[in-house]
């Protein structure tokens, strides 16, 4: 008696989904701040928001950013 194992390769592809929506956020690396712009939809929102931050905290001007998106993987064939 013997055990086999069929074992299928299948191709998949991965790709952006726009459907899953983009975020992006914006955070202040001054030491002790914190604050961040929250995830935005918009990236325009999140730089405005580093803008009002700097100019209301003028030694805060370093952002650490992060852009997020979706993506989907679909079977081929
Ligand atoms: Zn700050």
């Amino acid at each position: 008696m013997s055990t086999r194992a069929v074992f299928r390769h299948i191709r998949h592809t991965i790709t952006h989904a726009p459907e899953g929506g983009f975020s992006a956020e914006l955070f202040c690396t001054t030491f002790g701040c914190g604050e961040s712009s929250d995830p935005q939809r918009n990236p325009n929102d999140a730089q405005e928001w580093a803008l009002r931050h700097t100019g209301l905290n003028p030694d805060h001007a370093l952002f650490r950013r992060e852009y997020t998106d979706h993506a989907r993987v679909t079977r081929a064939g």
